[in-house]
């Protein structure tokens, strides 16, 4: 039976996808009152549901219109359709939300202000001229301010803010940009800034220009920002951020900028196009930039590091407090250790020695959502921390997952909420390692699962019996099964998750530090993984780490394990030698020599600390995986030589990479060179045990994980190498390849082994 033209049918569609919050209904009102329809649309608990009832074929073209035209910060994921009895309806309307007990409504991350609310805020005769809250359907706070789904007004900490009449007109006129906009606000009506300072409050405009002053003057001004405070103050100069870097207790660790325009931030840094796309992308994430030799910045903006993470304002406030030609460090609004702070009452006590200031607001954040943090690695972006513009956003995973909760690891701790297809990935919380955290992460997981609406039945955790991820998940888990992971496998799991393969791969997992299956510490293994087992089939030789932390605090330590395991001599003028206090130098001798209070430790990134600690570059580190990363910051790029690592078919021998290394700094070869044959030096390692392990098992496809990875000179020379001996190259670009990404290997392991 054929469709006559002129014939009435009626549909009812459900789209599901990120399609709240983001002008879906409106722009299916306009689509439908366009093509002459009749019917409704809603929000319920899966997504948008929509009846159209009209001439055949025009519901047809709206169908196809639905798709190929949705709303850019849309993101639809299935949409179905069923012919359904034609009611007569006389108009077309957006009707009231349902709620439900199940369904999974996606929930859109933030959204940087979009270009058309800026027109406004920059234009005087607009009544929203100037006002730091300004937002659309397109644009605005999303999860930081979400109470409960379905996302409505209600539901959000706009919920006090009562819209005046032409605000409640915008919000109610369907063909209006702020159609249904839940935190559509005006000057009148919406929530207001204000500048807390020694010298009184100072409201609106004037607070903003009194901040400015006052960072360009030198002071540390705590700005409540999207999803917490950024304790914020002028880049360019030294004392600024030395006063900084003292309040807040970090002695190298990088920080982080915010440059008011493209080309104040192109003024002290290198900017290439993917880098520029993911500057100016909806997500806004800090890129970390190429620093420009001679850039008008203050070197303790991030001592001893090649690159300077950078940031465009994404919200109307950064906007307007930053004037063309400013940088300035935005960093996290919390001492070293602890989570951001968000509420505006817990930011003044805390924030209260850091700061000089408070830019304040009465807009609630209810989700704390720190920074994203990318680079770009063979042009394609990688994420190093996946938080704001990108959580709850989730991961499409490559098994059916039963509910289920991931909890990570230790560090860069995130969890990851799983049911079905969806693997929903939790901001940064932080390293858990205080109580601090460990709040904000049973926080974070309640509201996490209670937006999602699943209730887990199964967790998945780190083997290590000491990760207090680990041990939260046996405190609540409540006759719920644990599975536990080990950490290598779920750091290959991650990678092979994002490319959606289940079959066996060859897994690198090189980092810092993860807990074997025989107790000891591993980092630099190499695994046939699928997504249910392991098998470690080669691996660094183990050296004794002596002392535990504080070796991984000091390279010289490790340095001089090194040389120790590999029957090198420790020789004054060997620069970890030299660098080690004379004491020091005796009880470690001893405690390596007799085997006192020593785990055996294959990591990677314990390698590149002791390299980086030879070549003279890093013998102290005060933030982790500082010597590896200044290690990579002084590569000569355009170096082809190589060390070797030996090989036997199981154990990877650093040995004779330490005696050439030794050779060429004796002989005063540059430390660029020497650092630059490091790394080819792992490189050419990986592409010879690959092509050994493709030889035994004829597997094809590379699985590159674990934080080593985030060295972009590795992973590019690794991936050329393997490529070049056919290997199908997996790399990250969803979830990062350090701890971060943890929990989205475990969530697919936990899901595939419980089948
Ligand atoms: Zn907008
Ligand atoms: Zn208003
Ligand atoms: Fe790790």
């Amino acid at each position: 039976m054929g469709v006559v033209a002129g014939t009435s049918t009626r549909r009812r569609i459900t789209v599901t996808g990120v399609v709240q919050g983001v002008g879906f209904r409106p722009f299916v009102y306009g689509l439908a009152t366009d093509l002459g329809l009749t019917g409704f649309v809603g929000n319920d608990a899966d997504g948008v549901f929509i009846e159209v009832e009209g001439d055949a074929d025009a519901v047809d073209v709206f169908v196809d219109r639905l798709v190929e035209e949705a709303p850019p910060s849309s993101r639809i994921e299935r949409l179905e359709t069923t012919l359904v009895d034609v009611v007569g309806h006389r108009s077309f309307e957006i009707v009231p939300s349902r709620t439900a007990s199940t369904g999974t409504a996606l929930v859109s991350p933030d959204l940087t202000v979009c270009d058309e609310c800026l027109a406004e805020l920059e234009d005087p005769a607009d009544r929203r001229f100037g006002y730091p809250f300004i937002n659309c359907t397109d644009c605005g706070p999303r999860f930081t301010i979400t109470l409960r789904t379905p996302y409505d007004r209600p539901d959000t900490t706009m919920a006090p803010f009562v819209m005046c009449p032409e605000c409640a007109a915008e919000y109610d006129d369907p063909g209006d940009r702020r159609f249904h906009a839940q935190p559509n606000a005006c000057p009148r009506c919406g929530p207001q800034v204000w500048l807390d300072s020694s010298a009184g409050r100072f409201p609106a405009a004037d607070g903003i220009d009194a901040a400015r002053t006052l960072v360009r003057a030198g002071a540390v001004v705590a700005v409540k920002g999207l999803g917490g405070f950024h304790l914020a103050c002028d880049a360019r100069s030294d004392a600024a951020v030395e006063t900084l870097r003292e309040r807040k207790g970090r002695v190298d660790k990088p920080f982080a900028v915010m440059a008011a325009d493209l080309p104040t931030a192109r003024s002290i840094v290198f900017i290439g196009p993917t880098e520029e796309h993911l500057l100016i992308s909806r997500e806004r994430p800090i890129v970390l930039l190429r620093k420009r030799p001679g850039a008008d910045l203050s070197d303790a903006v991030a001592p001893g590091n090649g690159y300077l993470g950078v940031m465009l304002p994404y919200t109307p406030l950064h906007r307007l407090l930053l004037e063309p030609g400013d940088v300035w460090v935005m960093t996290s609004g919390n001492r070293s250790q602890e989570p951001i702070a968000y509420r505006n009452d817990e930011a003044r006590d805390r924030l209260a020695d850091l700061a000089d200031a408070f830019v304040m607001h009465d807009r609630d954040i209810h989700v704390p959502v720190d920074d994203s943090v990318v680079r770009v690695l063979d042009g394609v972006e990688l994420p190093i921390r996946r938080s704001r513009g990108y959580a709850p956003y989730p991961i499409p995973l490559p098994v059916e997952a039963p509910p289920l909760l991931a909890t990570g690891g230790e560090l860069k701790a995130t969890f990851c909420l799983a049911a079905g297809r969806h693997g929903f990935m939790s901001q940064h919380i932080g390293d858990m390692e205080n109580l601090e955290t460990l709040h904000a992460f049973t926080r974070a997981v309640e509201h996490m699962e209670a937006l999602f609406r699943i209730e887990p039945t199964l967790l998945a955790t780190d083997l290590h019996p000491g990760y207090l991820s680990g041990r939260w998940a046996d405190r609540v888990a409540d006759g719920r099964p644990v599975v536990r992971v080990q950490h290598h496998h779920a750091h290959v799991a991650s990678v092979m998750a994002e490319h959606g393969i289940t079959d066996p791969v060859i897994g690198f997992s090189f980092d810092g530090t993860g807990y074997g299956t025989d107790g000891t510490i591993w980092g630099g293994e190499v695994l046939i993984s699928d997504l249910a087992h392991a098998d470690r089939v080669a691996h660094l030789r183990p050296v004794p780490l002596a002392g535990g932390d504080r070796t991984v605090r000091r390279p010289y330590r490790m340095a001089l394990t090194h040389l120790w395991a590999a029957g090198i001599p420790w020789k004054p003028g060997i620069a970890p030698v030299d660098a080690c206090p004379t004491e020091e130098r005796r009880v470690l001798r001893t405690q390596l020599e007799r085997n006192i209070n020593t785990v055996p430790t294959s990591s990677m990134g314990r390698l590149f600390d002791a390299v980086s600690s030879l070549a003279g570059i890093c013998h102290e580190a005060t933030y982790e995986a500082q010597a590896a990363i200044e290690l990579e910051a002084l590569v000569d790029a355009t170096e082809t030589g190589v060390y070797r690592f030996g090989y036997d078919g199981t154990t990877i021998d650093a040995g004779p990479v330490l005696r050439a290394l030794l050779g060429d700094l004796d002989d005063g070869v540059p430390v660029g060179v020497v650092a630059a044959r490091f790394h080819r030096a792992v490189a050419e390692m990986i592409g010879d045990v690959a092509g050994r392990l493709h030889d035994e098992t004829g597997l094809g496809t590379v699985g590159l994980s674990g934080g080593v990875f985030q060295n972009t000179i590795l992973a590019t020379m690794a991936r050329q190498r393997l490529e070049r001996d056919g290997f199908t190259v997996l790399t990250h670009r969803l979830v990062p390849p350090n701890d971060g990404g943890l929990a989205l290997g475990q969530a697919v392991i936990a899901a595939t082994r419980v089948r």
